[in-house]
């Protein structure tokens, strides 16, 4: 009698991605190590990042105009002289110094003159020779920005725990960061398993596929941040299973894909029950997706994904990415959502909730989003032409044209 697993819940959706959640916040993240700035574009930052000075150092000009004393402006238009010219990068001792009835032209991006108060876009004034016309007045203030309003030096400016996009690059250049301290990318093993499946340089038999869920996912873990490690394809035969997933388990997670389903040689569950795995949940009320499997051997997470490849690739997105991102180190990210408005009437069964590959077009309030014509979840073909998963909750068995509904962004 083969080992059954020691519980098996079947969660909702919400459920299912409170657990793994819950997990992610006690999970331990992989190693450090320091790379240059822009190898670091993607990574998670393992260290915080301060302003080493005032951000504006000094008061900036955030026009071209004239430097001027606000009050100099108080009866618009007004005539002034032009004392001289203050570009960006020039040295402090060069800056010159303004009087009443005096202005100097700046350029944005320079150190204004002690006394102006305000920067006069050159939009609104004519040059004279050395007299210039100002045809507005301004506020103290305008156009300068002050030192230190961005950041005060010592002030954290990102955190760690941050993946590092573009702006967060900027900031740590801004700083003086040429290099960072980030956490490794958590290695991810792949196994698909199944007996029909073939790797994708082999010819197929006529009752054979090909391997696409290890490609897919690959992707999804480079997407996600991670360092995929493609294990070879395993049969639904319990000794090389087995083999195969303790290797896997030696990687910092353990995808499994396919073999998790009701039939008798879904041998996934059976074969980590074995090893001692403990499940936290063995499905999820939703579809594509239903068997999906997340437990935990030893200190190791591993997901038992459904082999269709539309619910392997759907259930990454709804489960795997909070565990990835613990494992790198980051603050792990809620599923982003947007609303759009349903192009034609869905009517589905109820009972799962549903997240369909779905086609969003337009923008703004005209967004419209349509489910992918699409055979079930093993057409692949329509999800490629799929950019959405529209969200089709558990107690809806249909949806009217034109109402708004949840779209999820991945
Ligand atoms: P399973 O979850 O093992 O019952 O597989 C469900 C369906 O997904 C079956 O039609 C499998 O042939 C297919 N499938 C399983 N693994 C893969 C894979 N690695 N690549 C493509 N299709 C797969
Ligand atoms: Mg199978």
């Amino acid at each position: 009698m083969p080992a059954q697993p020691v519980s098996s819940p079947v969660l909702s959706f919400e459920e299912a991605r409170h657990v793994v959640e819950t997990q992610a916040a006690t999970s331990t993240p992989v190693g450090k190590e320091s790379l240059q700035l822009l190898d670091s574009f993607g990574r998670v930052l393992a260290e915080p990042i301060f302003a080493d000075r005032n951000f504006p150092p000094f008061r900036r000009a955030a026009r071209d105009g004239y430097a001027v004393i606000a009050q100099d402006l108080a009866n618009p238009p007004a005539t002034l002289q032009v004392i001289g010219e203050i570009r960006a990068g020039v040295k402090a001792e060069s800056i010159p110094s303004i009087a009443s009835g005096q202005v100097a032209a700046i350029m944005t991006g320079a150190p204004t003159p002690d006394r102006a108060d305000a920067v006069v876009m050159v939009e609104y004034t004519s040059l004279q020779d050395r007299q210039v016309v100002i045809h507005q007045g301004v506020a103290a203030g305008d156009n300068i920005v002050p030192i230190g309003s961005e950041a005060k030096r010592g002030e954290q400016l990102l955190s760690a725990g941050v993946r590092l996009d573009q702006a967060a690059i900027a900031v740590a250049a801004s700083v003086g960061k040429t290099h960072v301290q980030v956490h490794e990318k958590p290695k991810v093993a792949v196994l698909s398993t199944g007996d029909e499946v073939v790797d994708i340089n082999m010819q197929p038999g006529a009752t054979q596929i090909r391997n696409s869920n290890s490609y897919s996912l690959a992707a999804q873990t480079q997407a996600a941040g991670g360092e995929p490690l493609i294990l070879p394809i395993a049969p639904d035969e319990p000794e090389r299973l087995r083999e195969l997933i303790s290797e896997g388990l030696e990687a910092d997670l353990l995808l499994l894909a396919g073999g998790v389903s009701m039939g008798k040689y879904d041998l996934v569950e059976q074969v980590l029950t074995e090893m001692g795995a403990e499940f936290f949940f063995t499905g999820a009320r939703i579809q594509p997706g239903k068997p999906i499997v997340f437990g935990r051997v030893d200190d190791k997470y591993f997901f038992g994904l459904p082999g269709n490849p539309v619910s392997t690739m759907v259930t990454f997105e709804l489960f795997v990415r909070p565990i990835l991102d613990a494992l790198a180190g980051a603050t792990p990210q809620p599923l982003r959502f947007l609303h759009a408005r349903l192009k034609s009437e869905i009517k589905t069964k109820t009972g799962l909730k549903r997240f369909l590959p779905a086609y969003l077009s337009g923008e703004f309030e005209q967004a419209q989003v349509e489910p992918a014509r699409w055979h079930g979840s093993g057409d692949i073909a329509s999800t490629a032409r799929a950019n959405c998963y529209l969200v089709v909750p558990a107690d809806r068995g249909a949806i009217a044209a034109g109402e708004w509904v949840p779209v999820l962004m991945c």
